[in-house]
Parts: structure tokens; C-alpha cells; sequence
């Protein structure tokens, strides 16, 4: 009860014209949080929960993920953190779990689709996620992978009947192109989105992430990926959208993601302090002409050239 009375602490940096941003650390492990925190991060804004999988020779059960969740929001003292629920396919195998092997396992049953096809699974760690949310304040739980609002109908009806007084911020990754496609749709349902940009741009652009002779396509910076960020952030209207992915924490994406309404930014914890700084360093209402441009570029040659404007236009 004592840390449930505790406060959420958020104490984001703001732009030189007064754009709150929060700069928040993504996480894999506990000592990633200890350090997000020592780099100043304003909470977790990804907590990728495979970690607690991998390392135990069986999947942990309830009680054991409710231990670990709760020792991770412990080492956040009080900053948000937002736990996302199992994102595995058949590339990365779980100790004691039997996941198919496919031929296409990033077109695969991978995240949520796994999840929901393993119910007690999904259903223990969701259990363990309310119980953490209960005890601590800040708590967010979001889904991997949702390609549909369907997905969302199902882990809502999973919380509905095993869950139903979970006290958890509930959103939705927005890393399949269809789910861009219906932001307006998942804002309507969730209490935030999270765009992750890694598999974004994978899947926008069919280029494996991970397959380096696909270097040259892999572009977070493509002119289709970053009118699908415009697309992602006008669509989903009131609804808060934070960024997950790498790009958050490219220097030369933050005046572009700060001018397309992007205000939570979740970075790897080395770069919360130069991220912060950044952050005071821009003029966020002198980007809008700089940020047109960005979305009008045909050719990545012209998205740079726009901006290196942009960056001249906010500082
Ligand atoms: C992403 O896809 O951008 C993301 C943040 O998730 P992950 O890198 O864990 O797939
Ligand atoms: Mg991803």
C-alpha cells in the first residue's frame, strides 16, 4: 500500500518554446533499468518482457513473472513503465515452449499471434501484469505485433475473464503497416500506441531487418516510412503515441518526430542524457514548413537535404 500511495514520477525536458517531451529508456533486463534510471530516463518506455523467458529453462509461471515484473518496477522508483507482453516467433526459440518452425517466421506466429494461440501462457503473464499494475502506479501493458482490431477483441475478452480488474494503461504496438493503416480505429480503443519503428520499416519495406545485404533498403528514413509515421500520429487524433524503435533515438530524427507530434520518445538508456539535451535545444514551432518538406521528399537524397533544413529551422 505504501508504494501504491507513491506518485508517478515524470519529469520530462521541455523545448526552448515549451513542447513537453519525455525521454524514456527501453529495457530488456533489470539492469537496464538501474541504468535507465541513472541516465535520467523519464520511465520505461519499452520493458521487452522475452528476458524473463529466456533465462529460465521453463516458461516462469504466474507468481515467478509477478516476482520479476515487480522487481523491475521497483528499480523505476515510481517512473512509468510500460511492459510489453511476449514478442517471440519461430526465430527465437523460449526454453520449454514448442514454437513451429516456419518458413517465413517473420511473416510468422510471432507476438501477439503467439501469445493468443498459447492462452494459458498469455493469460498467466497477463495476470502477473495486473497484479504489478496493483501494486505499483505507472504500469502500462502493450501488445506486439496487433495487425488488426481483432487481436485487441481477443486479449481483451482474455482480461475481461482472468483479469478483470487489471489497473494497467492497455495500448497497442504499431509495427505492421495495417496497424498504421487503422490508427484512427486502435486510438479509438486503447489508451496509447507505440510505434515500433524497427519492424516497421522492415515490413513497409519488405527488407529483413536483420539480413545485412539488405542494408541498403532497410531505411528507417525512406520517404514511405516517414509518411507512415505522419499517417501513424495525425490519425490517432488525442490518443498519446510514443515512439519505441531506433529512430527515436537518431539525432538527426528528433526536430522531424517532435514537429510530426511525437512527444514520448523511448531511446536505448546510454542516449536518454544526449537526447535530453537535444530536446532543449529545439524550437519546435519553427519546424513546421521544415517538416512539410520531409513528407514531400521522393528520394532519400531529398529527405536529407530536408532535413538538414529542418535542423537549421529548430535550433
Ligand atoms: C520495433 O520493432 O521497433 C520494436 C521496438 O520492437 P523490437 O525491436 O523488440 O522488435
Ligand atoms: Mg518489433
Amino acid at each position: 500500500a505504501a508504494r501504491a500511495a507513491r506518485e508517478v514520477v515524470v519529469d520530462p525536458v521541455s523545448t526552448r518554446d515549451g513542447v513537453a517531451v519525455q525521454v524514456l529508456a527501453n529495457a530488456g533486463s533489470l539492469a537496464d533499468v538501474e541504468r535507465a534510471v541513472a541516465w535520467g530516463a523519464d520511465g520505461i518506455g519499452l520493458f521487452r518482457t522475452e528476458f524473463v523467458f529466456m533465462q529460465a529453462a521453463t516458461p516462469p509461471d504466474e507468481d515467478e513473472q509477478a516476482a520479476h515484473y515487480a522487481a523491475i518496477a521497483e528499480a523505476a522508483q515510481g517512473r512509468p513503465v510500460t511492459f510489453r507482453t511476449l514478442d517471440i516467433g519461430g526465430d527465437k526459440p523460449v526454453p520449454g515452449l514448442h514454437v513451429e518452425a516456419e518458413a517465413n517466421p517473420f511473416l510468422g506466429v510471432r507476438g501477439v499471434r503467439l501469445t493468443l494461440a498459447n492462452e494459458d501462457l498469455f493469460v498467466a503473464q497477463l495476470r502477473a501484469l495486473a497484479r504489478t499494475a496493483a501494486a505499483f502506479p505507472g504500469i502500462k501493458v502493450m501488445v506486439p505485433m496487433v495487425s488488426g482490431l481483432e487481436e485487441l477483441d481477443q486479449v481483451r475478452a482474455l482480461l475481461a475473464e482472468h483479469a478483470p480488474d487489471a489497473a494497467f494503461g492497455f495500448g497497442t504496438m504499431v509495427e505492421v503497416p495495417s496497424a498504421a493503416t487503422i490508427a484512427p480505429e486502435l486510438a479509438e480503443e486503447v489508451d496509447f500506441l507505440s510505434v515500433g519503428t524497427n519492424d516497421l520499416t522492415a515490413y513497409v519495406l519488405a527488407a529483413d531487418r536483420g539480413n545485412t545485404g539488405l542494408d541498403y533498403l532497410y531505411d528507417e528514413f525512406h520517404p514511405a516510412v516517414l509518411r507512415t509515421l505522419h499517417q501513424i500520429r495525425s490519425g490517432a487524433g488525442a490518443t498519446p503515441v510514443s515512439i519505441c524503435g531506433e529512430l527515436a533515438g537518431e539525432p538527426r530524427a528528433l526536430a522531424l518526430l517532435v514537429g510530426l507530434g511525437y512527444h514520448q520518445l523511448s531511446v536505448s538508456g546510454p542516449l536518454v542524457p544526449e537526447v535530453k539535451s537535444a530536446v532543449r535545444e529545439l524550437t519546435a514551432a519553427a519546424t513546421a514548413e521544415g517538416v512539410a518538406a520531409v513528407l514531400r521528399a521522393r528520394r532519400r537524397s531529398e529527405v536529407d537535404a530536408a532535413l538538414d533544413i529542418l535542423a537549421q529551422l529548430g535550433m
